[in-house]
């Protein structure tokens, strides 16, 4: 049988689970990242201060399947059980200090982060396949009815192809594949809401007794102290937290500038904690344009062009890791079940 090649684009945990299936059934793979690491959402900004884990913030399992991956994980030291202090704030006001009534980790679930940082939690799906960082795809042609061509932003060609999986957030998926055929334009039903993300690093360690905070308050929604610090010797290590903000409030505010999203979230933190907060000796935003899903598009993958191209990601049926797990596990198993039968 003549070589069969997939390219897969997007290294987040769909399309790393959909390469790491397609290559244990002996394709060959090449995946297409345009950053310059793999996770995608599962995401870790690092610093010289310390590691922000400023997308996810925790993994959680319903399906056998996908509890026994994060099992896997955690046996290789991937992933790790995250028990915050949680308090879940009900009313919006927030003139009450929350040190008086923080009600302990409430979660009813199990929370698990990457280890040591929540990108690493896709380690175990990194098989010997080949993963081609910073490289934009712009672009797909078709090279006759079973083959497929990519292109990128800095000109490059890549193929021919005899399938592929695409596991951009929906919007980005949409630019590149409704070109190809009608069908894909169901994805451009699914609804993605975006995220302002606040990484703070505080001198010294607040004193709050939660380690994580829902929030009713639209513009910090979530707060937590995030990551694993930085040790360094004679000195004490920076407190670092996380905050987001709503999907309302993030679409509100989407076009702000960075400086003053950062300001007004520290601002909201300032008032939810109640407590005097430590010097800031760092602070930053990032907007997530794509960042939960909140109209999925309700099955696991999407396939066109006789079964060749596969749509997925988390989008395809929810908001969370799991899903993107289930996702590009299923894109795999439709893709093999096209080219090997
Ligand atoms: C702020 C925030 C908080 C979250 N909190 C949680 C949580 O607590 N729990 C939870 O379960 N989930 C949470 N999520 C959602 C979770 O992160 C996602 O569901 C999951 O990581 C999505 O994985 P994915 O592989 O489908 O997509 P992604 O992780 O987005 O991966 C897609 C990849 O494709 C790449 N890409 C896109 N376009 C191209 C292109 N043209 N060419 C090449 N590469 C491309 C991207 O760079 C990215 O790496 C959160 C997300 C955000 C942003």
């Amino acid at each position: 049988m003549a070589a069969i090649n997939i390219a897969i684009i997007g290294a987040g945990m769909a399309g790393l689970k959909a390469a790491a299936t397609l290559h244990r059934s002996g394709v060959n793979i090449t995946v297409f990242e345009k950053s310059r690491g793999t996770g995608g959402r599962l995401a870790t900004r690092r610093t010289n201060v310390g590691n922000f884990n400023h997308g996810a913030q925790y993994v959680t399992a319903l399906h056998p399947d996908f509890k026994a991956f994060l099992q896997q994980a955690e046996n290789r030291k991937a992933a790790q059980n995250w028990n915050p202090n949680l308090h879940r704030r009900e009313s919006p006001h927030l003139d009450m200090p929350l040190r008086s009534i923080a009600d302990g980790n409430a979660a009813k679930d199990i929370w698990y982060q990457g280890a040591p940082q929540m990108n690493k939690l896709i380690t175990p799906l990194l098989e010997p396949f080949e993963i081609r960082k910073q490289h934009r795809i712009t672009r797909i042609d078709t090279a006759g009815p079973r083959s497929f061509v990519l292109h990128d932003d800095m000109d490059g060609e890549f193929g021919p192809f005899d399938g592929l999986i695409v596991t951009a957030p929906a919007p980005q998926s949409a630019e590149l594949l409704q070109p190809l055929a009608p069908r894909f334009d169901a994805i451009a039903d699914v609804e993605m809401a975006p995220c302002w993300a606040v990484m703070i690093a505080f001198a010294k360690p607040l004193p709050t007794a939660f380690d994580a905070m829902i929030h009713p308050d639209p513009a910090i929604s979530w707060a937590a102290r995030s990551g694993n610090h930085h040790h360094l010797i004679h000195k004490p290590s920076p407190d670092l937290w996380v905050l987001h903000a709503s999907p309302e409030w993030s679409r509100d505010n989407l076009e702000e500038d960075k400086e003053r999203i950062a300001s007004r979230l520290l601002d909201k933190l300032r008032a939810a904690s109640g407590a005097k907060l430590s010097d800031v000796i760092s602070i930053d935003a990032h907007r997530w344009r794509y960042a939960r899903t909140i109209m999925p598009l309700g099955k696991s993958h999407l396939g066109g062009m006789n079964g060749r191209v596969i749509a997925a990601g988390d989008w395809c049926l929810g908001a969370r890791v799991e899903t993107a797990w289930c996702s590009g596990k299923c894109a795999a198993h439709a893709l093999i079940e096209t080219l090997i039968g």
